[in-house]
């Protein structure tokens, strides 16, 4: 057989082939026939031939809703999420939640441990891997239905190459190939992120998903920020955007921070930092969760530290206010969850520091989540990779026609 008669694969335009498609179904934005043909300005009938083949490759089912418009009610399409499974991965200074959830970031199992960050990546990561296995052996899912994993790291990421990037709390991690340790177990597409940025996503999608520019802070024992700016997690030349624990702020007596230099962010406000200066009269406390802990309990050497930190937030929040304007803040970390205490000192600063103009429709809230943000982000992430209109598009151009 000569090339002419090779039968031609068909070749789709990124802005309307069955990838644009299905993005309109799994964002919600168009989820009838006669929506979609409306909006990517295509005919019913190759709208029909794009389903079917988005239908015969279990990405999109049909529904029994439907919706009644201008002439006859329609069929409402959605995105098929049960069938296709993510292991999300949150790793944390404290703790470690390795979840499996489906493509709608539905969680289907999870698991909780304490892991020494210490211990180092090959130790961690298939210490993460072997959890995986267990959960989804212990809810019965099948491994061959893992299309990716997402893991966040309380580190700067290099979001490209997978990679933790310079200092962090995760000595040992600078450079190493994650990817590749993962891959061993999980032959499926592994993306790596902060986990700032993970929180961030999961905030914005969930709960914000018409706001273009949000900023996430978030105070536990560490401090960091995550951006969404026009639309996109913002992640800069080296993946340190959004780094402002190592910021440094004067006018505070430049206490030790365990990054080793003076006077950054988190060496005042940091959990961990407060935990120390509480220390000497509570022994014990070292954490985010511990100082919390007090201040729901009414210490009143607590509550007015806390208050005290949540001003010197706002300081670094007004000035990221006037650089970003954006339309949300959301302030998320254990700290945050005590109460009011924080929040309060941060609205304080924000408006008598930022220019009015950035903060007339601003709106500072507390984060929706209570603890799984972290893992909604990683699965989210790898939605977004599995999903991607350009994939989808390369890998349906082979499959039989319907
Ligand atoms: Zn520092």
């Amino acid at each position: 057989m000569n090339d002419a008669d090779a039968p031609s694969l068909p070749v789709w335009r990124p802005q309307d082939g069955p990838g644009a498609v299905l993005q309109l179904i799994a964002s919600g934005r168009a989820v009838t026939r006669g929506a979609i043909a409306e909006a990517l300005g295509l005919s019913r009938s190759t709208v029909l031939d794009r389903l079917g083949l988005l239908i015969g490759a279990g990405l999109v089912r049909e529904t029994e809703e439907v919706v009644s418009g201008r002439g006859r009610p329609s069929q409402v399409l959605r995105l098929d999420t049960k069938e296709r499974l993510i292991i999300a991965v949150d790793i944390g200074e404290e703790r470690t939640r390795v979840a499996v959830t489906d493509l709608g970031a539905e969680i289907r199992g999870e698991r909780v441990e304490r892991l020494e960050l210490s211990d180092g990546p090959e130790a961690l990561l298939s210490r993460v891997s072997a959890i995986a296995r267990e959960v989804l052996a212990d809810e019965g899912l099948s491994a061959d239905k893992v299309v990716g994993l997402g893991l966040g790291l309380p580190a700067p990421v290099d979001y490209e190459a997978g990679q933790v990037q310079g200092w962090s709390i995760m000595s040992g991690w600078d450079g190493f190939d994650i990817r590749s340790a993962l891959g061993r177990d999980w032959p499926v597409p592994v993306v790596i992120d902060n986990d700032v940025n993970l929180l961030t996503l999961a905030e914005q999608r969930t709960h914000w998903p018409d706001e273009r520019h949000l900023l996430y802070i978030k105070a536990g024992t560490g401090v960091g920020s995550g951006m969404v700016v026009g639309g996109a997690i913002h992640r800069g030349a080296q993946g340190a955007a959004g780094d402002i624990g190592h910021a440094h702020i004067s006018g505070y007596h430049d206490p030790l921070c365990r990054c080793g230099n003076r006077g950054c962010l988190e060496a005042l406000v940091g959990g961990w930092a407060l935990a120390e200066a509480l220390r000497a009269d509570r022994p014990g406390l070292r954490s985010a969760r511990d100082v919390a802990g007090l201040v729901k309990r009414g210490d009143s050497d607590a509550v007015a530290l806390l208050r005290t930190a949540g001003r010197i937030l706002g300081e670094a929040a007004a000035f990221a206010t006037s650089m970003l304007n954006p339309s949300v803040i959301v302030l998320g970390g254990a700290l945050s969850a005590a109460g009011d205490h924080l929040i309060a000192g941060v609205r304080e600063v924000i408006y008598q520091r930022a220019l009015p103009l950035a903060t007339r429709q601003l709106r500072i809230v507390p984060t929706h989540f209570r603890s799984r943000a972290g893992i909604a982000g990683a699965s989210l992430l790898v939605r977004d990779h599995v999903l991607d209109p350009a994939a989808i598009d390369a890998r349906l151009a082979g499959a039989p026609r319907p």
